[in-house]
């Protein structure tokens, strides 16, 4: 075969690496229909904490309770009453938690899935749930309050109040998006995940997701890490250099730490927040795929699903 010939069926030949076309959520993905979203990869990571109650769980505790009544005073890892308790809070190393006697708050933007608030609980309250789809259009989404007598999360969704992610969402989102990257202060974890974003499992070029070199050519602007004095001014000069309708977006719990703390340092208020430490790459594709309008993902919703399944499954 001549070597022009090979060039052009190349060409058209269709990609081998092509990941399954169900590996990730379907444009027309509807939530309410698979309550669990996480591709079946992310079962082997911790995920955020998920703080809940149960018939098998209140059996154990009784136990340990009893145990603790014969054997006095074991230490710190014994069951203690919830209401009474703020360790979780205290060894939390981003102050993601906060207790008080009636509610236990969990801001899981801030939270770096670590493990150690589920490590450290006395009374087992806290398990690691292998939830990694830590993202939303809303800042105040990703806060969910527990009622500590009850185990329950209380629960609304909130719509996004932010026209300009609207008008970016309808003009930009849905046909595909270029970025540019602005590595405020961070120490490279996003940016080797959004490296392995573009390899041949991930494939974000197939979903219409480029990075670009200038700011010039972009429509967000990814921000990563928390924002630092010598990076105020570039960020501000590659913000202002993006055409309308663009967007900011805080990756990494970190970014969205800082933006939500330190907002007079960015040029503009993200309008979508992807949090984890880093996020996986295969939660950055599928917040990209809902930034853009392909698949249908609200964060309390699709947590608020996962704690009922959860609690099912822990039950039997
Ligand atoms: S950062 Fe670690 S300790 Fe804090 S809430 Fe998240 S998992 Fe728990
Ligand atoms: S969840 Fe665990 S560590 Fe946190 S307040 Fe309750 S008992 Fe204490």
């Amino acid at each position: 075969m001549s070597l022009l010939l090979e060039t052009f069926l190349n060409l058209i030949r269709k990609p081998v690496t092509r990941v399954e076309k169900d590996f990730f959520l379907p444009a027309n993905h509807n939530l309410e229909s698979t309550p669990l979203v996480q591709a079946p990869i992310a079962k082997f990571a911790r995920g955020i904490p998920a703080f809940i109650g149960n018939n098998y769980k209140d059996l154990k505790l009784n136990a340990d309770k009893e145990l603790k009544e014969i054997i006095g005073n074991p230490g710190k890892n014994s069951w203690v009453s919830c209401k009474e308790c703020s360790i979780c809070a205290e060894v939390c190393p981003t102050n993601a938690i906060r207790s008080d006697e009636i509610n236990l708050q969990i801001d899981y933007g801030a939270c770096l899935q670590c493990g150690l608030c589920v490590d450290e609980c006395p009374s087992k309250n806290l398990v690691n749930s292998g939830f990694v789809d830590v993202y939303s259009d809303n800042r105040s989404e990703l806060v969910v309050d527990y009622n500590k007598e009850k185990f329950e999360p209380s629960f609304h969704s909130e719509n996004s109040s932010d026209s300009e992610y609207l008008e970016f969402k309808e003009k930009i989102g849905n046909k595909g998006f270029n970025f540019r990257e602005v590595c405020a202060g961070s120490n490279t974890g996003v940016e080797w995940e959004l490296g392995a974003c573009y390899n041949n499992v991930f494939d974000m070029e197939s979903i219409g997701v480029r990075a670009v070199a200038s700011p010039k050519h972009a429509d967000v602007l990814l921000i990563a890490g928390s924002m630092t004095d010598a990076m105020i001014k570039p960020s501000k000069l590659a913000w202002d250099t993006m055409p309308s309708p663009k967007l900011i977006v805080a990756i990494g719990t970190d970014a969205v730490q800082s933006a939500s703390q330190n907002t007079e340092m960015y040029p503009h208020t993200p309008g979508y927040w992807i949090a984890g430490d880093p996020p996986r790459p295969d939660t950055i594709v599928r917040a990209f795929r809902t930034l853009m309008g392909r698949s249908h993902f609200k964060f309390r919703l699709a947590w608020h699903s996962y704690l009922q399944e959860k609690n099912k499954e822990l039950s039997k």
